[in-house]
């Protein structure tokens, strides 16, 4: 990180709607853009290798920690996710957003000063069900175990600078623009 950005690290359980949250934010917020982390785990349709993840091999990956290159990474849902030092350098010394599991942000939150912490939480558990079921795009299995996941990751949301509950994608995406906005007048 440059003296001069800003990182804000978000969580939120698997099917809170983190992602469209997100790109709706960076979308919104000039001088804000993604810190695009390495990870292990298979490109979905849609996702594009350096914009939403870069998408590495497990003998890269490995290659990549004995390097020191990781800031952190995460074994998730059999899959390695590491945020790189390079990642953490912005465009133009701009302010960057990282989507990283609850390990994630526990290391950020140590090896970055300053880091602002934002938790995205379901109005209610069953929510978080209703929608990895209807999204289609995990196996009966996989969303029991992302449930699983959950039920360990909601009681961490009182570690994190903020916490916002995703009951409607507008006022959340404002009432995160107002947490970086809030973050950018305080530093100045
Ligand atoms: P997905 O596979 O659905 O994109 O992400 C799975 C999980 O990995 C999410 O909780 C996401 O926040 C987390 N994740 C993504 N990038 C990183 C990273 O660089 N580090 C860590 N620790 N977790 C990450």
């Amino acid at each position: 990180m440059t003296p001069a950005s800003r990182l804000f690290v978000v969580s939120g359980p698997s099917g809170v709607g983190k992602s469209t949250v997100l790109r709706r934010v960076v979308r919104e917020v000039s001088g804000l853009s993604f810190a695009v982390s390495h990870t292990t785990r298979p490109r979905r349709e849609g996702e594009e290798d350096g914009r939403d993840y870069h998408f590495v091999g497990d003998a890269e990956f490995d290659a990549l920690v004995a390097d020191d290159a990781f800031v952190e990474w995460a074994e998730v849902h059999d899959h390695r996710y590491g945020t790189s030092r390079g990642a953490l350098a912005p465009p133009a010394g701009g302010d960057l957003l990282i989507e990283v599991d609850v390990q994630g942000a526990r290391s950020l939150r140590d090896e970055i000063p300053g880091a602002v912490t934002i938790f995205i939480a379901p109005p209610a558990f069953s929510d978080l069900e209703a929608r990895l079921t209807g999204r289609g795009r995990e196996s009966g299995a996989e969303v029991r175990r992302r449930l699983r996941t959950a039920e360990g990751e909601m009681p961490l949301a009182g570690d994190y600078d903020h916490r916002v509950v995703n009951a409607d994608i507008e006022t959340t995406v404002r009432e995160i623009v107002r947490v970086i906005e809030d973050a950018r007048v305080a530093a100045r």
